[in-house]
């Protein structure tokens, strides 16, 4: 017998029930296209979570006649027919004259909602997809086969699955979609180590963890790797600004933070990658208030705090610089016209300037451990240099299980006392008073030619890589061309305020020598934003004497 309070409880539920079921009729009712589900399932595997997708499916088609469902044993000749994954019952298809996507799971719990998710877009043929998502879609132009991997339990999962369903409805030509419940699919969820949900792979490539922004996650779809920041494009053919600083490392972003603090209206524009060398740096132990950081966190955080306050052009190059009055800079997208500049341009990888070396570049020889170290795991390599940056770079290949020899033309290695006795508990050999005088190998590095640097005595040592950490060289092409002294050394000539010689043009960061530390980049940016202010207040170019 139900106590009255029991019985109250379930008038209450199925009356909650026939709502529901009324809400969704009307819904699906006044959607203009047809939705066709194909479901293949099997009494022998995976019968339970079989049942429950029948269940839930069938719900949905009982609600309106604008769903049709067809059912089949997976060994069904329509299975063949529809390519279905006869191994991993139970699988729905959905519209699959028209959409690669498949289902393979029951969408029971929170996977329900992304069902419906599905449903709705299909029906109304329509995503809402932003606009920015669009543009992001349209670059891609090569097929991408997402997997999604998802369970009934965790909430994350809708959001991501329904970014990968957008992605697929809105380029059914180029993007197939599997959502794969792990509960039901525990040996595909072991073969990609999807050992949490949400996960997303693209042609097998692990390409998110965790549910991401729209925009994110099809900026992640098309670089085939995990995005952490999204920038929105710009079409604007003229922007006008305060200040314009080229370079967006930490000298560049943290002199946009403060060019903006101080009221100017400040843009940044990065030709290659945000972060500068930061980016490709495996760990940063020597930042203020933070004990260890991945190079590329680090850039997250700098670039996420410069977005609140500056407009940032990613992937854009300055090109020409003219000074009539304002300044005007000519992009690789369009024109700036500003008060100032700022460059804080950093520098690019040295390198060793010896036979073999740019022919094998990509194929074995290397100037970022952090991108390439793990295709060297159980290899033979070679870390060339002695500074702070072939220790660490040394010491990351290390811990990735790489074999890794550094090899110095001095004596004793300049990197800091910390770094060396790091190395030292490594075991990892160093190689001194050594130069590489060849890269060999047909299509890749299969040995390297030495030169002792005392006895001038050559020998040669089989190796599958050679990585290159030797320095920098300052990028000061643009900045010579519109006339920016430079030294001796090919660094930016300036003042102690980070002027150059040049009115309204200034300079911060590795551009300029000096230590090249983060923070000491950062805080020449800041310094040279500052003076930027004042400058721009009361200019100093026009004051007695100048
Ligand atoms: P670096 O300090 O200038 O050291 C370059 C190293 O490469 C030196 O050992 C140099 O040898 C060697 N070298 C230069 N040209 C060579 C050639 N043609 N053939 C063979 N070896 C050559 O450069 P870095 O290590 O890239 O560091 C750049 C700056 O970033 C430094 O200020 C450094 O302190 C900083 N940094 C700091 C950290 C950190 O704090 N954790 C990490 C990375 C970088 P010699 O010794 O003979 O000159």
């Amino acid at each position: 017998m139900l106590r009255k309070e029991d019985k109250e409880n379930d008038n209450k539920l199925q009356k909650e029930m026939q709502d529901l079921g009324t809400y969704l009729s009307s819904t699906f009712d006044k959607m203009p296209n047809q939705i066709d589900l194909v479901l293949f399932t099997s009494p022998v595997k995976n019968d339970i979570f079989s049942q429950a997708a029948r269940k839930v499916i069938r719900s949905f088609r009982n609600a309106t006649p604008k769903i049709t469902l067809r059912e089949y044993d997976i060994g069904h000749r329509e299975a063949i027919m529809l390519q279905a994954d006869l191994v991993h019952p139970p699988a729905l298809l959905i519209n699959p004259g028209q959409y690669r996507i498949r289902w393979y799971g029951a969408p029971i719990g929170e996977e329900t909602r992304t069902l419906l998710e599905a449903f709705i877009m299909l029906g109304y043929g329509e995503t809402h997809i932003s606009l920015n998502s669009k543009k992001i879609l349209e670059r891609i132009i090569s097929p991408r086969n997402i997997k999604v991997f998802v369970s009934p339990t965790c909430p994350y999962c809708p959001q991501q699955a329904v970014n990968a369903l957008k992605a697929a409805i809105e380029k059914p030509d180029l993007i197939s979609l599997e959502i794969i419940d792990i509960q039901t699919n525990p040996d595909l969820a072991e073969k990609y180590s999807a050992q949490s949900v949400p996960q997303v792979y693209a042609d097998d490539r692990l390409i998110a963890m965790g549910a991401q922004p729209e925009e994110l996650f099809m900026l992640s779809l098309e670089k085939m790797e995990q995005q952490t920041i999204f920038i929105p494009e710009s079409d604007a053919k003229e922007v006008d600004t305060d200040l314009v600083v080229i370079g967006g490392g930490p000298a560049g972003l943290t002199a946009g933070i403060y060019g903006a603090r101080s009221g100017l209206h400040t843009v940044i524009i990065e030709k290659n990658i945000l972060g500068g060398q930061i980016a490709n740096t495996p760990v940063v132990e020597n930042y203020p208030g933070i004990n260890q950081i991945g190079g590329k966190a680090l850039v997250d955080l700098l670039v996420s705090h410069a977005l609140e306050y500056v407009k940032i052009f990613p992937g854009e190059e300055a090109l020409e610089i003219e000074r009539e009055g304002t300044i005007r800079i000519v992009s690789s997208r369009r024109t700036f016209n500003t008060r100032a500049l700022l460059f804080a341009t950093g520098a690019e990888y040295r390198r060793l300037d010896v036979p073999g070396e740019t022919r094998l570049s990509g194929h074995g020889v290397s100037y970022c451990s952090t991108c390439d170290g793990p295709l060297f795991k159980g290899k033979k390599v070679f870390m060339v240099g002695g500074g702070d940056s072939a220790v660490t770079e040394a010491l990351h290949l290390h811990n990735l299980g790489v074999e890794v020899t550094v090899i110095h033309r001095r004596l004793q290695l300049r990197a800091q006392e910390l770094l060396v006795k790091s190395l030292q508990q490594t075991g990892a050999p160093v190689i001194y008073n050594t130069e590489i005088s060849e890269i060999r190998g047909k299509d890749r590095v299969e040995e390297i030619e030495l030169r002792n640097t005392i006895t001038g005595e050559i020998s040669v040592m089989n190796a599958d890589g050679v990585f290159i950490s030797i320095g920098y060289s300052p990028v000061v092409a643009l900045a010579k061309k519109t006339g920016v002294e430079v030294t001796a050394d090919g660094y930016i000539k300036h003042d102690e305020r980070h002027r150059t010689n040049i009115p309204g043009i200034y300079s911060a960061g590795d551009v300029e020598g000096g230590y090249k530390q983060i923070v000491t980049a950062a805080g020449h940016g800041s310094e040279a934003a500052l003076t930027v202010f004042e400058d721009l207040i009361n200019p100093y170019w026009k004051k007695e004497g100048n």
